[in-house]
């Protein structure tokens, strides 16, 4: 058996310590005779999985009591109508749009309300944070949103927006558990956890209490509404049972590396390395400004499309997989996630330098 190196946006690398202890527990699961899969999300074995998970997740971003943890479905796109059906309580919001996962949102909301467009990165392809220090905030405005860390395009907001005291919805999809956060600086905060924590198949959605409320937009459908997902300890229906199990296992891996202090000094010298590369090389260089470059999404080019695709098609060759830039960027992407070794991203600028001297005339 050999393993890639798997740059992939998502679906992602996941640690392969955890790959292997589901493997060995996947017939039986710790004396229970039955796998996760299996076994009923009612379940004692599957209550203390479940509430494990809750709980070292907790620990990691230092959850505050008045916020919950749900773990839920739909993928981070749900969320994108769940957000103003739960929270415009005004039937107002303003939105930064630093990429099409922004837009994507902020489109969704202008179907429930005044979905208003305060900040946009848009006239340079979404390569830079645009400067959000004082912006026009609505003051009926029921929240901010941002998109933390761009996947497609690259970028990180290095400072959160000044709501001007508003309630700050980030979606962090692709930065989730990457480094420390402050939570009591945001209303909700949720990801789709394909990108840096687990499986497709879970969204983890972290909401303050006084947020959720039975007053949500009228016709909203039951599964949909935040409070009964809270009320019910994210077990009102089936949950993503497996996916959570998984989680519950990158939670643990987490812990056991240092935590997420330790971990956004790993993802930053990880980062440096392609970095320091891309700003010397003659060949390949980065998308986006200095300032704004995100630790786990690093797109580049050569400038040349036809070039682009070699590189790709070689790389591939040489173990090193999805490579491949988003179809509306172009170029190449090359996603380092917290499970991508640190061999990983050496073993790629040591192939980008031979590349680059092949290439070179
Ligand atoms: C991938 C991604 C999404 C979409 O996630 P789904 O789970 O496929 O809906 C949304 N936002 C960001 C930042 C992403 O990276």
């Amino acid at each position: 058996m050999s393993r890639v190196f798997n740059f992939s946006a998502g679906p992602a690398v996941l640690p392969e310590e955890v790959l292997k202890e589901a493997a060995a527990e996947m017939l039986d699961y710790n004396g229970t005779g039955m796998s996760v899969m299996e076994m009923s999300h009612r379940s004692k074995a599957y209550q203390e999985i479940i509430q494990t998970a809750e709980k070292d997740l907790r620990d990691l971003m230092n959850i505050p009591d008045n916020y919950k943890v749900l773990f839920l479905q739909g993928g981070a796109s749900q969320q994108f109508a769940m957000i103003p059906m739960n929270l415009m309580k005004n039937k107002v919001a303003d939105y930064i749009i630093t990429g099409q996962w922004a837009k994507k949102a902020f489109k969704e909301a202008q179907m429930y309300g005044k979905a208003r467009a305060v900040a946009s990165s848009e006239d340079k392809t979404f390569s830079y944070i645009p400067d959000c220090s004082d912006l026009d905030i609505d003051d009926d405005a029921d929240y901010v949103y941002i998109c933390e860390n761009n996947t497609i395009y690259g970028t990180k907001f290095k400072t959160l927006p000044n709501t001007k005291g508003k309630t700050l919805v980030a979606d962090v999809s692709s930065c989730f558990l990457s480094e420390p956060v402050d939570v009591s600086k945001y209303g909700v905060i949720y990801g789709g956890v394909q990108k840096n924590v687990g499986p497709a198949g879970v969204v983890i959605v972290i909401i303050r209490e006084d947020l959720i409320t039975e007053d949500t937009l009228d016709g909203t459908p039951t599964m949909l509404k935040y409070k009964i997902h809270a009320d019910n300890d994210s077990l009102y229906n089936t949950p993503p049972a497996y996916g959570i199990y998984i989680c519950g296992k990158v939670f643990k891996w987490l812990k056991k590396m240092g935590g997420l202090g330790a971990m956004k000094e790993h993802n930053e010298k990880k980062a440096a390395i392609l970095y320091d590369y891309l700003d010397q090389s003659k060949l390949f260089k980065g998308t986006v400004v200095k300032e704004d470059r995100s630790l786990m999404n690093v797109p580049f080019v050569t400038g040349d499309e036809e070039l682009d695709a070699k590189f790709v098609k070689e790389a591939k060759a040489a173990g090193f997989e999805n490579l491949k830039g988003h179809r509306s960027v172009g170029g190449m992407r090359a996603s380092i996630y917290n499970a991508m070794p640190i061999e990983g991203v050496e073993k790629l600028v040591d192939f980008m330098k031979k590349f680059e001297a092949e290439n070179v005339k």
